[in-house]
């Protein structure tokens, strides 16, 4: 016999069915048993009346949580059942894989313990329905992202992550022995989307790995996470990057509302909204002035730059004067930003760049780069890198190379903003930091 998926039964009414999947609970009445059963698509109550068949009755007894089990039965209506009104009449049952007993913790249970005890029980923490709900949201906003690419005309690169240099600077760099020589791994695909540029390309995005040697322990900081990045030729400026992304997330939010929206209002208690455009935009200059007037103090050393408590301040007056969730934050001085950033032709000391900050959060680093060889070079001096190390880089701009610009979204980050999970932790298959790296 053929499998029935659960969310497929409806359709099946008093025919004897195959269902698979995972024991959630067991109820052990004195005349009666009751399996809740689960598989990916939902959760179906199985009944057996004991008396119909005392040996299984005694073997059913004995079957633990989560185990793993083969059943066949009878698909009947019935309304007081909780799931979904029906309920499999149970004919026979196959353990396919018992469950040792009790379980590290419950995942099924009401209380749950510390997300560091979870963590080292992934396996089972991913038992969780909300669990899934994440991962079918976070493939389907991947799908709704790619699908929005390719429509735009963008191809997809794999680029290296064992580099023989690093790709940005020297800090949060991770360093490991390679064939009796060094070799790093990849902090972004940044150089490598850009000689997608110079080879004419026009138009590349890469989803994958990326690795930071970052020692925090935040909540929103991972030391490997999946960076979303794409790259474009023939901009004028950053502006033309942000409008990209932000006609991108509202067709990603709509993809993902129209296809979960519902099971996330069940299951989270609140309606994705689709983000309406354009996103506010707010020059760096200007958010100096709305943190003043709102009375939020950077620490002396955020010179330039917003700190995570600036952001949230913003983001505030944002909502509360331009109901918005979603805004740039542009325009920052070339103090806090890499060499390669375009710099303003009327204000050298600002650079063609932005975060997308969303519901307090830094999801996206963004800008035009500098495509000039000269001008280039000249900035990567200034900023003290030594052109020994980058060469190899800077020699992508020396045959050519149009005007470009890209962006870098943390995909943890978006999960965590369109879902409301408070913790990135959550929102990776495995966690990795400073002090995990295991299972
Ligand atoms: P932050 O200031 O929050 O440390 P960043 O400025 O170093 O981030 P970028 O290097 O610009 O971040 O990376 C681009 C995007 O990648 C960020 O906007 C964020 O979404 C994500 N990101 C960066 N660092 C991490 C990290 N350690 N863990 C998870 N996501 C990250």
């Amino acid at each position: 016999m053929e499998r029935t998926l659960i969310a497929d039964l409806r359709g099946k009414l008093d025919q004897t069915v195959k269902v698979q999947g995972m024991l959630q609970t067991l109820r052990d009445q004195k005349k009666m048993q009751f399996i809740v059963l689960r598989d990916r698509t939902g959760l179906l109550q199985v009944a057996h009346w004991k008396a119909g068949n005392p040996e299984l009755a005694e073997q059913i007894s004995k079957i633990t949580t989560g185990s793993m089990l083969t059943v066949t039965g009878k698909v009947v209506a019935n309304e007081i059942v909780k799931l979904g009104g029906l309920e499999l009449q149970l004919e026979s049952l196959k353990v396919e894989s018992m469950a040792e007993s009790p379980l590290p913790f419950d995942p099924f249970g009401d209380t749950l313990p510390s997300i560091d005890f979870r963590l080292d029980w992934r396996y089972l923490d991913l038992r969780r329905d909300l669990n899934l709900l994440m991962f079918k949201v976070a493939t389907t906003a991947l799908h709704a992202m790619r699908q929005y690419w390719i429509d735009h005309g963008f191809v997809e690169i794999h680029s290296p992550k064992l580099l023989g240099a690093p790709s940005e600077s020297g800090a949060e760099l991770f360093e490991l022995e390679y064939f009796g020589t060094k070799a790093y791994l990849a902090q972004s695909p940044q150089f490598y989307k850009q000689m997608a540029m110079a080879a004419g390309f026009e138009r590349v995005f890469e989803t994958g790995p990326v690795f930071r040697a970052d020692p925090s322990f935040t909540s929103r900081h991972m030391t490997e996470f999946t960076s979303l990045d794409m790259e474009m030729s023939w901009v004028d400026s950053h502006e033309d990057v942000m409008a990209f992304e932000e006609a991108m997330l509202a067709y990603v939010y709509q993809q993902v509302k129209d296809k979960h929206g519902d099971e996330i209002k069940e299951r989270l208690g609140f309606e994705i909204e689709v983000p309406t455009l354009p996103f506010p935009r707010i020059p760096m200059s200007r958010a100096m002035e709305i943190l003043k007037e709102v009375g939020y103090q950077l620490p002396p050393e955020k010179k330039g730059d917003v700190d995570p408590g600036g952001e949230r301040a913003l983001a505030d007056y944002v909502k509360k004067n331009m109901n918005h969730d979603f805004f740039f934050l542009t325009d920052w001085p070339i103090s806090v930003r890499p060499f390669y950033h375009m710099r303003h032709p009327d204000n050298p000391g600002l650079t063609r760049s932005f975060d997308l900050i969303a519901s307090g959060l830094e999801i996206t680093t963004g800008a035009q780069r500098e495509h000039r060889y000269e001008v280039l070079a000249a900035q990567a001096t200034e900023k003290g890198l030594s052109h020994e190390l980058i060469q190899f880089y800077l020699d992508f701009f020396r045959y050519g190379c149009p005007p470009h610009g890209g962006l870098a979204i943390g995909l943890g980050r978006l999960l965590m903003v369109m879902l409301r999970i408070p913790n990135i932790r959550e929102t990776v298959f495995l966690f990795r930091g400073p002090n995990r790296l295991s299972p």
